[in-house]
């Protein structure tokens, strides 16, 4: 029975969106159309979404049933999965954003988690930036300058390019702009606090603002948008073909990367790990993979032998 379930792979949850493009079937080749898909939530285990299983015991159920079914399959005590993994692909500029921390949220969003996440940018546009924390020195100042609309010279924006990872720890503004293609890893939760919208309508009205919540938890002053960037010249420094490679450590998760060329064997001490093929294809203990999968070792899984030419992020839950 162990061995069925050692490998989940997952068919993604898409989203429609007004900044949404068509690169999720252009680039990455899934069957969706649209020319707004802005989500695919490849390993996701949330209520507004969640993935399907293709295998094992839980085939075409939920990944959100499975875990709340057998917690200990994927090394957990509670029927909460904790991660969510989502590729993001920007056409136009996303809202500019805030999200709350645990506590924040425990409060007051009825006990969902807050919510940390982090990009690895796999696409961009010449020119393409995030907007990544803001400019005020005072909490009275950064309300008066939302209030007032000066938001272009409140809000900070930094230029990105592929390989780029970005870390936006809750009370981080942030917003993805246009032209950019990306990995989120992050806690599961969707609560998004919107400062602004670029007063753009979606079927026929204004999404909604909430500046109160937005000004309660953002960080004043914010973080240095240099210590939140790790550039692709930093993480390509190190020399880790067909091995693990730590590319993040948040509070909530550890982000790694395998660029496997040839074979790389993997021992594992149980727990779950998230994993998506971003380019190339190979196999994993013997099962076809290729980019745009996603799966999950299990805690079944204690022994993992990837072959091939591919790269692949993979994300494990820490538990404080
Ligand atoms: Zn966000």
């Amino acid at each position: 029975m162990a061995d069925r379930d050692a490998i989940l792979f997952l068919i993604p949850y898409f989203t429609e969106n007004v900044w949404g493009g068509t690169r999720l079937h252009d680039v990455f080749g899934y069957d969706v159309t649209g020319s707004h898909i802005g989500e695919c939530w490849g390993i996701s285990a949330h209520g507004h979404g969640s993935s399907l299983i293709r295998n094992g015991r839980f085939a075409g159920r939920t990944l959100r049933e499975a875990a709340a079914e057998d917690p200990p399959l994927f090394g957990l005590t509670t029927p909460e999965f904790p991660l969510l993994v989502k590729l993001i692909d920007a056409a136009d500029d996303l809202s500019i954003q805030v999200h709350p921390d645990d506590e924040y949220a425990r409060i007051h969003e009825n006990g969902s988690p807050g919510k940390s996440e982090c990009w690895y940018i796999l696409d961009a546009l010449p020119g393409a930036e995030l907007v990544l924390g803001h400019r005020a020195k005072t909490r009275e100042e950064l309300k008066e300058k939302i209030e007032r609309g000066e938001m272009a010279a409140l809000f900070r924006t930094v230029p990105v390019f592929p390989g780029d990872l970005i870390h936006i720890p809750p009370g981080t503004v942030h917003a993805i702009k246009g032209g950019i293609l990306l990995l989120e890893t992050q806690q599961n939760s969707d609560i998004t606090y919107r400062v602004y919208d670029y007063d753009r309508l979606w079927q026929g009205k204004k999404r909604e603002l909430h500046v109160e919540k937005s000004l309660d938890v953002i960080r004043v002053p914010a973080e240095d948008p240099g210590k939140l960037i790790t550039r692709k010249e930093e993480i390509e420094r190190q020399e880790t073909e067909n091995r693990l490679q730590v590319l993040m450590e948040d509070p909530h998760f550890t982000l790694f990367r395998l660029r496997l060329k040839g074979r790389a064997e993997l021992a594992r001490d149980g727990g779950f790990t998230a994993v998506t093929v971003i380019r190339g294809a190979g196999s994993v203990n013997g099962l076809s993979i290729r980019k745009g999968d996603h799966f999950i070792l299990t805690d079944a899984c204690r022994e993992v032998m990837f072959a091939g030419d591919a790269e692949l992020i993979l994300s494990e839950a820490v538990f404080s």
